[in-house]
């Protein structure tokens, strides 16, 4: 039997969780549930200081957030960069970037 909040198995017989006080259950859910996190993309851009600027904002606001792609520091080559959020920061991570004033894309 296992405790579905806590994820601890225990012996048959047993059938509420001590700590959790809820019910045991003879599966645990697939897949775990709690810690799973959907990432969305809240800011594009080609400009690696606007990039981390727009990613310091954001993690002075005690949001987690990760850079995918690279941007290349390269005249000829500008690459885009996307910062991810989890979907729960999404709208705090949106309007902080929207606050602060950058404007996505644009770089020389
Ligand atoms: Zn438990």
């Amino acid at each position: 039997m296992f405790c579905p909040e806590c994820r601890m198995e225990y012996v048959e017989g047993v059938f509420l969780c001590p700590d959790c006080r809820v019910p045991l259950v003879a599966e645990l859910p697939p897949g775990p549930t709690t810690e799973f996190v959907e990432h969305v993309t809240v800011f594009t851009t080609g400009n690696s200081v606007i990039l981390a600027m727009a990613k310091s904002v954001l993690e002075g606001a005690g949001i987690r957030c990760f850079v995918k792609g690279e941007v290349l520091q390269d005249l000829f080559r500008i690459g885009t960069a996307e910062i991810r959020v989890g979907k729960e920061d999404e709208e705090r991570a949106v309007r902080l970037l929207q606050e602060t004033n950058f404007s996505p894309g644009e770089g020389e």
